[in-house]
């Protein structure tokens, strides 16, 4: 998953109607609009004397140009850093935001003020590693060569029940448990620098909150889904989330958490409701893809419900906004 999704974003932007699948940041300025509000609101009320803005995997870098430039109206102008790893994207990113520091990894993050980070559908395109209950106990699922031109997934012979919680143990033979390591040591290190250094996270996504069982590997091709084990790097590889791991790995470095709260919830507790009306009245021309775009973004049958967002900060930083506390 991890070789296939580095050449896939590697290759060329998969973003917009023509390509394999659209974010929030590409269906309306309001989502990034909303996302600056709430980091405004933190800094505002936090006021440290510098703050840096960090996005991982910002795609076209919309959200970060619409999220800095509803901060400037706050007089609030931090320097920017794109954790990105794919060249084709990173183009994209320096068109929407010129100013823009790149970094291959988290390491080379500045170590010397808060951070304010942002994350929207970056956990999801992390690897996953799949285990599955057999008869014989847990198993990893392993990807071999089925025989013609594609490939599956079969058990492999280690025993992986150590990797597997407690309450899952007993499950149906065919159940499958997912972990995502690559998320749980990103989440660690961030949450490690937010305790030293100070500041605020949030992480938008589609996901659960508790722990569970279930196969969520998909791949996406123009908008409709197609067979993860088919043209590797050539389809998008998501996995939904598990909230409750990244919460837990926030928890253990003594931060604090808001959330996760329903995508629709928390755009609407910020204003979003407001904002598509004022844009609206501004630009009658436009008002019924605003309107739609809104509706997209917060009813539970779109967006609004399916993709979460939970906010982690540093002790001693306000309680954030739009989670109903
Ligand atoms: N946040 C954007 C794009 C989401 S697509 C939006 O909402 O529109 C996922 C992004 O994460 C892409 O920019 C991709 O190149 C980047 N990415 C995926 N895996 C990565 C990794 N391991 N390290 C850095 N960037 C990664």
């Amino acid at each position: 998953m991890r070789v296939a999704n580095t050449a896939y974003y590697g290759r060329t932007d998969p973003l917009g109607a023509e390509g394999d699948f659209i974010t929030a940041p590409e269906i309306s300025q309001m989502f990034g609009e909303m996302v600056g509000i709430w980091l405004s609101d933190m800094w505002l009320r936090q006021r440290p004397a510098t703050c840096h803005y960090v996005e991982l995997g910002p795609g076209r870098g919309t959200l970060a140009a619409d999220a800095l430039r509803t901060m400037k109206r706050f007089g609030w102008e931090p320097s920017v850093h794109f954790v990105e790893n794919s060249p084709a994207m990173r183009a994209k990113q320096l068109q929407a935001v010129p100013d823009a520091t790149f970094h291959d990894n988290l390491e080379s993050l500045p170590t010397d003020a808060p951070l304010c980070v942002v994350a929207n559908e970056f956990f999801d395109a992390l690897p996953v590693r799949q285990m599955v209950s057999t008869k014989v106990g847990w198993r990893e699922l392993v990807v071999v060569q089925d025989g013609g031109s594609g490939f599956a997934a079969t058990p492999g012979a280690c025993v992986t029940d150590d990797l597997v919680p407690e309450q899952f143990c007993a499950a149906a033979v065919g159940s499958i448990y997912e972990i995502c390591p690559d998320a749980s040591s990103m989440m660690d290190q961030l949450s490690d620098r937010l305790a030293k250094q100070g500041g605020v996270m949030l992480i938008i996504d589609y996901g659960y909150t508790q722990p569970a069982l279930g196969r969520t590997l998909q791949a996406v091709q123009s908008h409709k889904y197609a067979d993860p084990f088919r043209n590797p790097g050539q389809v998008d590889l998501t996995a939904h989330v598990d909230f409750s791991e990244l919460s837990n790995c926030a928890k253990n470095c003594g931060l604090m958490l808001a959330g996760p709260s329903d995508q629709g919830a928390w755009l609407s507790g910020l204003g979003i409701d407001q904002r598509a009306q004022h844009l609206a009245a501004s630009n009658p021309d436009r008002a019924a893809d605003i309107t739609a775009a809104h509706n997209r973004l917060v009813e539970p049958d779109a967006m609004g419900a399916l993709f979460k967002i939970l906010a982690v900060y540093a002790q001693g930083w306000p309680q954030p906004e739009g989670f109903g506390l």
